[in-house]
């Protein structure tokens, strides 16, 4: 499914709308409040106060735990959800007074898959353009279908294809109007790991393209792995919002365990600059962001002080612990 099929896309060649000039933002919303009617939870609200750009060309990460929006924000944004107040465009157009124009610059695939088992994927394709108003002529069924790696699979019905054959129709899809931003709802949940590297590339590859690919995860790896920037939500906020590498670098902790061969009573002068503590006479606790800080000096100066390694133990932060430290009320978000 990695072979190079050439679909346009209007942000390669044209906008297919003169009235917009190409956005800075793909995607912006601005103080978005949702409130489900039919379930009362805690906290109230499923998105409160929730702004966020998306900047055109972006491979977008929206991360956080399972509960905390993401799928609230991708349906509002495909018209599955409506919000309770606030303002969001897509391409610069409202969802709210220009609905049918602002669905023609995005494709949605749900978290929650909804084939219809009867039909093959060609009819479904075929079937969706035609929803979309797209002429025969101006089709891309089977450049769609090899790009997703289902040429094979053109005429058979969805009820036999794979779980995973079956996410990539849904991205098809979701592409059947070339819209300039694609949006995934976790697209590698429950997938497994070859599946997921192929998702990762073909993403890859339509990001490459031009197109703004925004996906929700779970996953801290996945969105470090995948995407340039990322916003983290939490109970229905963004808790962060940054490039990858600065977010990662302000709240990825290593902390590593150095035991050593003879007692200490005291960490030497020499040692106080670097982030030690005393676990007990025998152990050092030292924590550090591993891309602004490296271990070796640390070891060095250990050595220049004579104090013997017996063992080292690392641990890395995760996502638990990245949640931890930006919703702790002392820490101010970076
Ligand atoms: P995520 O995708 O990040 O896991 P969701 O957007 O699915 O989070 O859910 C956010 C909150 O909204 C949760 O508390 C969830 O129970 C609630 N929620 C989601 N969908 C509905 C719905 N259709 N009706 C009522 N409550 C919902
Ligand atoms: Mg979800």
């Amino acid at each position: 499914m990695a072979r190079d099929t050439t679909i346009n896309h209007p942000t390669m060649t044209q906008s297919t709308n003169n009235n917009h000039q190409t956005p800075d933002a793909a995607i912006k919303a601005d103080a978005v409040y949702k409130q489900y009617k039919t379930k009362k939870h805690h906290p109230p609200y499923a998105l409160e106060n929730f702004s966020l750009t998306i900047p055109r060309g972006s491979l977008f990460g929206l991360l956080g735990p399972n509960g905390a929006g993401k799928s609230t924000f991708i349906n509002i944004l495909a018209g599955i959800v409506r919000k309770t107040s606030g303002t969001i465009t897509i391409w610069n157009v409202d969802i709210d007074t220009n609905h049918r124009e602002a669905k023609m610059y995005i494709g949605v695939v749900p978290q929650e898959l909804n084939l219809d088992p009867f039909f093959t994927p060609r009819e479904m394709l075929d079937l969706h353009a035609g929803l979309y108003g797209i002429p025969r002529a101006k089709r891309q069924t089977d450049a769609l279908l090899e790009t997703v790696g289902l040429s094979h699979k053109s005429d058979a019905y969805a009820r036999t294809l794979s779980g995973g054959m079956r996410r990539r129709l849904m991205m098809a899809k979701a592409m059947v109007h070339t819209p300039p931003i694609l949006v995934l709802d976790e697209p590698t949940a429950g997938v497994d790991i070859e599946l997921r590297q192929h998702l990762w590339k073909q993403i890859r590859t339509l990001n490459a393209r031009g197109v703004t690919v925004v996906l929700t995860t779970h996953y801290l790896n996945e969105a470090e792995e995948l995407c340039k920037d990322i916003a983290i939500i939490d109970k229905g906020k963004i808790i962060a919002n940054d490039k990858t590498d600065n977010l990662l670098a302000h709240i990825e902790k290593k902390e590593v365990v150095i035991t050593i061969e003879e007692p200490l009573q005291n960490i030497p002068a020499s040692l106080k600059h670097y982030d030690l503590c005393q676990n007990t006479p025998h152990q050092l606790r030292f924590s550090y962001a591993p891309r602004k800080t490296a271990l070796q000096p640390l070891i060095e100066a250990l050595q220049k002080e004579h104090i013997r390694i017996r063992d080292i133990t690392t641990r890395q932060s995760d996502l638990e612990d990245v949640f931890i430290k930006l919703t702790r009320p002392s820490h101010s978000t970076p």
